[in-house]
Parts: C-alpha cells; structure tokens; sequence
C-alpha cells in the first residue's frame, strides 16, 4: 500500500469515528429528549413532591460498616426551581419505637429541618426559623437537583451526554452520561418505557471519599400531568438516606426562593480552634462546629483525643497543638468511636505519622476506609500513601510515662455502637466522653423519664461506678467542660 492510500484510510478512519462520536451524542440526546417527553420535563420549570417514609442518619451507624441509623419520616417536601437553581428541602422526623441503635441527634417529640439551595447560596432554618447560611452545602444541594427525575433530564440536556446499552439484572437499560460541573459523573439509567430507573454518582465525602450516591425511581405514576415515581429511594455510602413514598407532586408550584441576607454572612471556618488549659499538660481544643478534641502532654510525645470531622480540622488541632507543645512529637490519637463526626479527620493523622488508637471493632472497616479512592477530592494520605498504624483495644488501653497517665476505657450498655470509648485522666480527675451527656441549653424542656437522653447520663453514670473511676469534671465532644454535679444533677442524684 502507497503512502497516500494509507493516509486516505487514517483520514476516512478518522472521520468515521468522528461521525460516530456524533452520532452517539445524538443517540443520547434523543434517549434524554424520549425521557423528557415521557415525563412531561420540558413544560416544567419547578416542580414539588412530598410524601413520607424513613429518615437515617448518615455516618452514624451502629456497627461500622453497617446501614445508618433509622427515624420514621413523618412528612417530607422538596421544591425544586431547575430554571433558577433553587430548592427547598423540608423533614420532619421522629424516633422510632423503640428507636433505632446507632447515632442519633438527640431531640424530644420531632425534629424539623429545613435546607434552602438559591443560585450559590445555601442556607437551614436556624433555632426559630431563622436563616443560618450553609456555604459547605452548596455544591452538594445543586448536585440533588441534577440527580431527581426531571433535573437529571434538564442536566443531561445542558451538558453533552453520551449513552451506552448496558444489561443490568436481565434488563436491557441505556446508560446516558454526562459531567456535571466538569467534575461529577452522573449516569441516568432509562428502561424500555423511556423510564429513568435509577441515577448515580459521586460525591467527595471526608470518610468515605468518593461516595457513591444513587436515586432508585420506582412506581412511576401520573401527577398532574408529569409522571413521577410514587417511591424513591437514596442511598449514600452503600446504604439508604431516604426512603420516601410519594404522595403529592406539583408541576410549576409557585417558588420564591430568595436569598435572605442573614444566609449571605460569611461562617466561622471549623479551622478556628481555641484551646482551654484544663490541668498542667492538658488542653480542650474548641472550635465554631463539630466535637472537641482533647490534648495531653506526655514526658516524650504529646496525644491527642478524637479527630473530628475533616482534613481542614485535624490540620488546625494539629497546628494548635504544634504551638501549646512545640519540642515534642504527636504520637498518638484516640478515636472515640466511628460515627463520621468523630472520625471524619482521623486520615489526616494517619498521614502524619501518628498512630491511631480505637477499639477492635472498627479495624476492619478502617483499614478498608485507608484504601478507598479519593479522586474528587484528594488528602494527605491518599498522596502520601502511608499506611496508617492502628492501635486497637477491646475493654482498655493505658498510656503513661510514669508519673502521668490516660486510660481508655469501653463503655457498655449504651446502644451508641458497640465500641464507644471513654478516655479517663486518673490525676486530673477528668472524662472526657462522646455522645454522652450534655447539659442542656437554659430553659430547654425536660425529655420524658424514658426518653434516650437520661438513658444516656444515666447509662454514663453507670459506666463510671462500673469503673471505679474518681471523676471531678466531664469534658464532653458535643459541649463544654462540666463538673460531675451536673450530672448527677441530671440523673436526679444531688447528694
Ligand atoms: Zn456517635
């Protein structure tokens, strides 16, 4: 073959992949425009669906590994506004009965919530309604829109989307793609009734890294002229966040969803820490949101307790601690418990060099946390590639030097997980607990005898008699530091 025969083939290989490539893009622009037209996407600019179901608690599973923890959800509303990028996001939950074991947000009766996503700004409604701006949410509040039935379909449109046949489970399903925001892959999965099935993708999560999210779309129906599915189901990590039966959907329901100014005020960053000498050698490390950790110095090495919710956290305790102990390493860190709020910064350690200690029960699942991928959002130890060193225990740990020590005790019975610690200073006559007591805000109602708050002082109480230990103070993850008559105050003891 001549050269220029050969340059021929590469010139007509090169435009018939290229004419391929368009006719793919084509192909997926009529799959989403069917979508669209099944749905009824195209007449609608905001849409509104409510219903009930079940709540869970993401990153608060009993066991690690394990499903989320589980709440009825008694009412449930999203407004979406896909012309203006806005929605409203409203859950009302309750225990269940008994509830659920693993984590909780403690309240009494029900919680509301409420979440508000406008352009580039979002914001909750704060104690009594009022607007407390969300920065952080943003980007993952904007992703919600583009992973629901009719947003997937407004997305894909907006974007170049590809589609791929593929079998899943028996059922010939196409597979139309797209990068959102140039960064996130979402694929929507659409059946032989032109039927989106399911939507995914991956979002960067401190824990978990690059989580898979997906949105299960069952039972569609007609509601008012779109069709919508009568059951969705999310799943963050592996397992539910929702679980929702659809009950009510309004096309074009009227939204107004302004930014108020309250939800514009620049947030404290949680690298903001401020310590609080406790004893000689021991510091409370405060800071805007999430647990406290807890410094103590030691003759040759400093440690640390708890590593709190993400990599920009443990590098500002780290940088605390760096400055209260400035000529000695930090050796080690006590995670209390696996719950993500507790555990969210603990690879940042792990990339420092420090050994880890915890209990027995969450090895496994750290170790296969250390390895799993974070392309979304990288850390330090996915780019330094250490492996973490893990101390576990199963009932108790003790470091000392001789004349100082800390003991890390098991607590039992409480039905928070099954490996939750207490870390107990024997000299200071200090506990420092998580998830355990709290004094209440002044004037906050008092929970029912049986409600799980005085299970949990009373459950505290229990553990530190079990345990002989002689507590003065209680410093707690979520609170302050508190003398023990504020306890037994609240179990109802005050001789
Ligand atoms: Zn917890």
């Amino acid at each position: 073959m001549g050269k220029r025969a050969f340059g021929i083939i590469v010139l007509l290989a090169f435009f018939g992949s290229a004419a391929m490539a368009q006719d793919a893009r084509n192909d997926a622009r009529n799959v989403v425009d069917t979508v669209a037209r099944t749905i009824g996407a195209a007449t609608v600019k905001t849409i509104q669906f409510s219903g009930s179901g079940n709540i869970f608690g993401f990153g608060q599973s009993y066991q690690p590994g394990g499903p989320w923890v589980k709440f009825n959800l008694k009412s449930y509303t999203q407004l979406a506004d896909y012309e203006r990028g806005a929605s409203r996001e409203e859950n009302v939950r309750t225990y269940l009965d008994p509830p659920d074991l693993g984590g909780t947000a403690l309240f009494i009766g029900e919680l509301r919530q409420v979440a508000f996503l406008s352009g580039d700004a979002a914001w909750n409604a704060g104690p009594g309604g009022a607007p407390a701006p969300a920065p952080a949410a943003v980007e993952a509040r904007q992703l919600q829109l583009a992973i629901t039935p009719h947003g997937f379909v407004k997305a894909a449109m907006a974007a170049s989307p590809t589609v791929q046949s593929k079998t899943v489970g028996g059922k010939r399903l196409s597979v139309v793609s797209f990068t959102w925001k140039g960064k996130y892959k979402v694929n929507g999965y659409v059946n032989s009734q032109n039927l989106l099935e399911k939507v995914e993708t991956w979002m960067p999560d401190p824990f978990l890294g690059d989580m898979l999210v997906e949105n299960i779309f069952t039972d569609y129906r007609d509601f008012s002229g779109v069709k919508f599915p009568g059951k969705m189901v999310q799943n963050q990590g592996g397992f539910p966040v929702l679980d929702l039966t659809v009950s009510d959907v309004q096309p074009n329901a009227p939204a107004s969803l302004d930014v108020p100014e309250a939800a514009r005020q620049p947030v404290p960053p949680v690298s903001r820490i401020e310590s609080l000498k406790l004893a000689d050698g021991v510091w409370f490390l405060t800071a805007p949101v999430g647990p406290n950790s807890m410094a103590v110095e030691f003759q040759d090495y400093v440690a640390v307790v708890e590593g709190p919710f993400s990599e920009e956290r443990s590098l500002a305790v780290i940088a605390e601690v760096k400055k209260l102990v400035p000529n000695k390493p930090l050796r080690y860190l006590i995670n209390t418990h696996h719950h993500f709020d507790h555990s969210g910064g603990i690879r940042t350690y792990a990339a420092e060099g420090v050994t880890i200690i915890t209990h027995q029960i969450n090895k496994a699942w750290y170790e296969k946390n250390f390895r799993l991928p974070r392309t979304l959002v990288p850390d330090k130890l996915s780019q330094n590639r250490k492996s973490a060193k893990l101390v576990t225990l199963t009932d108790k740990y003790v470091l000392t030097d001789g004349s100082h020590s800390l003991e890390v005790h098991l607590s039992q019975g409480l039905g928070h997980n099954p490996g939750l610690l207490l870390v107990y200073l024997p000299k200071e006559k200090l506990l420092y607990q998580a998830d355990y007591f709290t004094a209440p805000p002044a004037g906050a109602p008092l929970p029912p005898a049986d409600h799980m708050i005085n299970r949990r002082n009373l459950n505290l109480q229990e553990n530190i008699d079990r345990l002989h230990l002689d507590v003065e103070r209680i410093a707690a993850a979520h609170g302050r530091v508190m003398p023990i008559a504020d306890l037994r105050k609240a179990i109802g003891k005050t001789e």
